[in-house]
């Protein structure tokens, strides 16, 4: 497994379910989205009301969970948790809907992978609070109405630009998270060393923040791999030293990159001249995912400026040359 893996194994979740913040105020960073909720969030719960519909994008492990929990717990309302792929039928959908309290908050993860029919059902239910129900088959069906309750949804994508525009239409609140800064994942990392009663110096952490692909999630997990090493290696504290020994042994470069996204960085430079070389053809010649590729490795690496998107395809950029210390050839791009 990938140790920059940015999707939650089941072995974290405990972990998790101690660090993870409960409240606006300890979310870290993202100082738009935090400041725009409280603003929402006040407002909806002076006039008593639901929260309007939240869509909140960006790439695993960013805090879209923790917010839509963070949502639930300042409103001071329920929440239940589904997600795009589980929900497959219709009724799947009206059971959950049907089920929740006055302002609770229903968060349906992976929002873009709801089926069309599915999909459908939601929007009467998203607008009017109102389930459209067809009972019967042939000339005898009939179509109902059931009243719900209002409530709020939180949808989470991965790419807002996979929703369709009827569905996006009806979120009255768009957030989109952004990979974080070091000085913020220096914070996530102090903080959930203290929760968890390590040993750290602030330039551990800056060490692993350096190192996290500007992600929370990984953040942590980085944290826990190297409190291993330090309790083995060392007396327990952590140290810039510890922290850096220990993700060299992780093959954790100095930018964060593992194996596969150096990979992924050679193989357009040396297979394919820097590029522009085509999402399929690329996920063939390293054996990974389409989806992988788009959704988990590229976006840091765009963010970062190692690669650009083109309508061509993927290019390689100088910066991904000079990480390797590979000075391009006449034929590539630059
Ligand atoms: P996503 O739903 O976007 O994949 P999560 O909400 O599950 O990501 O976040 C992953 C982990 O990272 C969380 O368990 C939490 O501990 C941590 N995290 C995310 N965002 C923040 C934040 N803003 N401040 C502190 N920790 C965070």
């Amino acid at each position: 497994d990938r140790i920059i893996n940015p999707t939650e194994t089941t072995d974290e979740e405990q972990f998790d379910r101690a660090i993870r913040p409960t409240t606006l105020q300890d979310y870290v960073g993202q100082e738009k989205v935090r400041e725009q909720m409280e603003i929402f969030l006040k407002a909806a719960q002076m006039r008593k009301e639901a929260l309007d519909h939240v869509l909140i994008f960006g790439p695993p492990g960013l805090g879209k969970t923790t917010l839509s929990n963070i949502i639930a717990n300042e409103m001071n309302v329920g929440i239940k948790h589904t997600s795009g792929p589980v929900l497959e039928k219709a009724g799947d959908l009206a059971a959950m809907l049907t089920n929740l309290e006055p302002n609770d908050v229903l968060f349906i993860d992976e929002i873009h992978r709801l089926s069309p029919h599915v999909e459908e059902v939601l929007y009467p239910a998203m607008e009017d609070y109102q389930l459209d129900i067809m009972i019967g088959e042939g000339p005898a069906a009939r179509s109902i109405k059931v009243e719900l309750p209002p409530f709020t949804l939180v949808g989470a994508t991965t790419r807002a630009g996979l929703l369709t525009s009827p569905l996006r239409d009806r979120f009255g609140i768009v957030q989109r998270l952004e990979f974080y800064n070091i000085k913020d994942l220096t914070g996530i990392v102090m903080r959930s060393a203290q929760i968890l009663g390590l040993q750290i110096e602030e330039s551990g952490a800056l060490e692993i923040a350096r190192r996290s692909r500007g992600t929370p999630r990984i953040a942590n997990r980085l944290l826990r791999r190297v409190r291993d090493f330090a309790e083995i290696k060392s007396d327990g504290l952590i140290t810039d030293k510890v922290a850096d020994r220990a993700l060299d042994m992780l093959d954790v470069d100095a930018k964060g990159f593992d194996t596969m996204d150096r990979k992924l960085l050679l193989t357009i430079i040396e297979k394919f001249s820097g590029g522009p070389v085509g999402l399929d053809t690329l996920a063939a010649a390293i054996g990974e995912e389409r989806d992988t590729i788009d959704d988990v490795l590229e976006p840091f690496l765009i963010q970062q400026g190692f690669i650009q998107r083109t309508p061509r395809g993927r290019v390689a950029t100088k910066h991904a040359y000079e990480h390797f210390g590979i000075i391009p050839s006449s034929g590539d791009l630059f």
